[in-house]
């Protein structure tokens, strides 16, 4: 069994740099040592924290009173799908950026969209990870996991997985933990139709048309880098956990209603169930925010309203006080509700009602 480490300070195991100690921390490097640390664990009724890349979660400052198990599982397997098709699995520890720039270079097509996300594979479905017209949901084939309710391990099919934007049946439970997640991509060199505008503009194709993937790689890693969406330990603007509201999907009553209150018509993109989902970044701004602003050393990008930022030696509390603040004042002037998409733990949510 792995070692087990006690007081690790969790800050730099997250790309937001915060987080308290905790009371102890194992490392798993097989999938059996993930599964029976777990399942030893639960035998014991101590608390769980999974963490794998670290970058969308926000750790209370008292940190967690419990046990860490890191995910630092390796491998990854092809095999052919039938026609044109191969299925990937891959083990949950693996980067995603690797994965993404793997299935680029061997031609596979699908999570090319999904270039520069940070963290591990086996946490995109958690989320069913998203960017640039494509999320996971699409390319997902099965997800290998252990039942905690059972102690049995499960191969999940996507069905199983309740996956919704930005998502899923495993996000804000913790029943399962990803061991590995089997994604089916077709042998392609070009991508599929380009589903977002700005995409399309910078590759200079025609919205719903494709282009090459390595071209579609490049433009996305790009268009991310002058969002402050790529890590650079060197740039605080990244200093983040990506996006930190989800964009709101509102019914057409209250799309109207938030209209007619913004006094502008704030950016639309259509769902297929009828509603309509806006920008969050919009509604910030025109809530009276703006990018740079700052609390202290925690402070929204520079490059993005969307993301919060440590500027260094922030604490979770000020991070989540500024979000808190955001999200009162986006609801009192534009009567929409803000939901956080990194996942807090140890930290309530509530906007702020001054
Ligand atoms: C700069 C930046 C840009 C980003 N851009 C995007 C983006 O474009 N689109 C997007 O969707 N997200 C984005 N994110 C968010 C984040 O990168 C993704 O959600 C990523 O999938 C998180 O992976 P992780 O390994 O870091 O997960 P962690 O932060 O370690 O964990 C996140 C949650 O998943 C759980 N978890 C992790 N691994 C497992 C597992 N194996 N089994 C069970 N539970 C698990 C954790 O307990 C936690 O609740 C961005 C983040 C940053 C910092």
């Amino acid at each position: 069994m792995p070692e087990v480490l006690t007081g690790v300070p969790l800050a730099p195991w997250t790309t937001l740099r915060l987080g308290g100690p905790a009371r102890t921390m194992v490392e798993a490097s097989t999938e059996a040592e993930l599964v029976e640390t777990v399942r030893a664990a639960d035998a014991a009724g101590e608390p769980v924290l999974v963490l794998a890349g670290g970058s969308n979660v926000v750790i209370a400052d008292a940190g967690w009173g419990g046990l860490v198990v890191r995910v630092g599982t390796t491998g990854l397997r092809r095999e052919p799908a039938g026609e044109g098709r191969e299925r990937l699995t891959v083990a949950a520890g693996e980067p995603w950026d690797a994965v993404v720039a793997g299935a680029v270079a061997d031609g596979l097509a699908g999570i090319e969209c999904l270039s520069g996300i940070p963290g591990s594979t086996g946490a995109t479905p958690i989320q069913n990870v998203g960017a640039y017209g494509q999320e996971v949901a699409s390319t997902i084939a099965s997800v290998r996991v252990l039942d905690r309710r059972t102690g049995e391990v499960a191969e999940l099919a996507p069905e199983a997985c309740g996956f919704a934007y930005r998502s899923s049946a495993f996000k804000h439970a913790s029943r399962h933990v990803v061991l590995a997640v089997t994604f089916e991509l077709e042998r392609s060199d070009r991508s599929g139709p380009l589903r977002y505008g700005e995409l399309a503009r910078a590759l200079g194709a025609e919205p719903g048309s494709g282009a090459p993937l390595s071209e579609v790689r490049e433009a996305v890693l790009a268009l991310r880098r002058g969002k402050g969406m790529v890590l650079d330990a060197g740039d605080h603007d990244t200093w983040s956990a990506g996006s930190f509201f989800t964009n709101p999907v509102l019914d057409a009553a209250a799309f109207a209603a938030l209209e007619a209150q913004a006094g502008a018509a704030p950016p639309r993109f259509p769902e297929a169930d009828g509603r309509v989902k806006t920008s969050a970044a919009w509604l910030i701004e025109r809530a009276g925010f703006s990018k740079g602003d700052a609390r202290g050393p925690v402070a929204l990008s520079s490059k993005h309203a969307l993301a919060l930022t440590n500027r260094g030696g922030a604490t979770a509390e000020q991070l989540v006080g500024f979000a808190r603040e955001i999200a009162g004042q986006v609801e009192r002037r534009l009567g929409v509700a803000l939901v956080p998409e990194p996942v807090l733990v140890g930290l309530p949510w509530r906007p702020d009602p001054k």
